[in-house]
């Protein structure tokens, strides 16, 4: 059998070079039964037994140590991104800030310490039961917003993140996100209020977290938001 990582590698490349959704429906890796064979020469993420959980481990093991962009000059760690791999909602930020840098770990800082709190406290999930990850995966020098082609270089280790988890929703959080992932340049009060789709599943935009610690104001909309999220999910909705 063909060395796994290689079989990642290639897929990669397969990947990065193809636009901008990257994996046709026959190529995801099945929740309960292994990827379904297929007529693409193309290779699926590759596992011994086809399940998630493998698929992004795999993945992980890819990602580290990439240098594709400057960003990976700079970073101390490496954000991949946490959750359950079977989650029925994903969060997407920007990018890891200086506390994430050093723990290798989304959205721990204040911002991403407020994210949890909307998870748990609004939503009334874990933060275990989500899967949480960036545009970038290397923290950009002194929380600037990546460039393009940082975003660029990065995105198909999100979009194979995606691929793998096959969430029922997508939460974008801010307009960096927004941009990279679905290509729209909107102010965040005019998106939050459209309707979204990312390769069939629903995405919501919302205010960063950072962007709550910083003007309050956005709380209210913010949790309506979820609301919305949590109503598309079939989730209790209380207040
Ligand atoms: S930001 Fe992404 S593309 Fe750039 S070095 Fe880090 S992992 Fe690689």
């Amino acid at each position: 059998m063909t060395d796994p990582r290689q079989r990642v590698a290639e897929f990669l490349k397969w990947q990065n070079a193809a636009s901008p959704f990257f994996l046709p429906k026959e190529l995801l890796v099945k929740r309960s039964a292994p990827a379904v064979p297929s007529a693409f020469t193309a290779p699926t993420i590759p596992t011994q037994s086809g399940d998630p959980e493998s698929a992004m481990a795999l993945l992980a093991r890819e990602t580290a140590g990439c240098m594709k962009c400057p960003l990976g000059e700079t970073r101390t760690k490496l954000v991949f991104g946490v959750g359950d791999v079977r989650a029925r909602l994903m969060f997407i930020g920007e990018g890891p800030g200086e506390e994430e840098d050093l723990q290798g770990i989304p959205f721990v800082g204040r911002a991403g310490q407020l994210l949890t709190k909307i998870i748990e406290n609004g939503l009334k999930i874990p933060r275990e039961s989500v899967y949480i990850a960036n545009i970038v995966k290397c923290r950009p020098p002194k929380n600037r917003a990546p460039f393009k082609e940082e975003a660029d270089a990065c995105i198909g280790y999100l979009k194979s993140q995606i691929a793998v988890v096959r969430p029922e929703a997508i939460v974008l959080l801010g307009k960096t996100a927004m941009q990279h992932l679905l290509g729209l340049d909107l102010k965040i009060g005019d998106a939050r209020e459209r309707s979204f789709e990312f390769d069939g599943i629903r995405v919501f935009v919302t205010y960063h977290p950072s962007a709550l610690l910083r003007n309050p104001d956005y709380k209210r909309p913010t949790w309506e938001d979820m609301k919305k999220v949590m109503t598309f999910l079939g989730l209790p909705v209380e207040g």
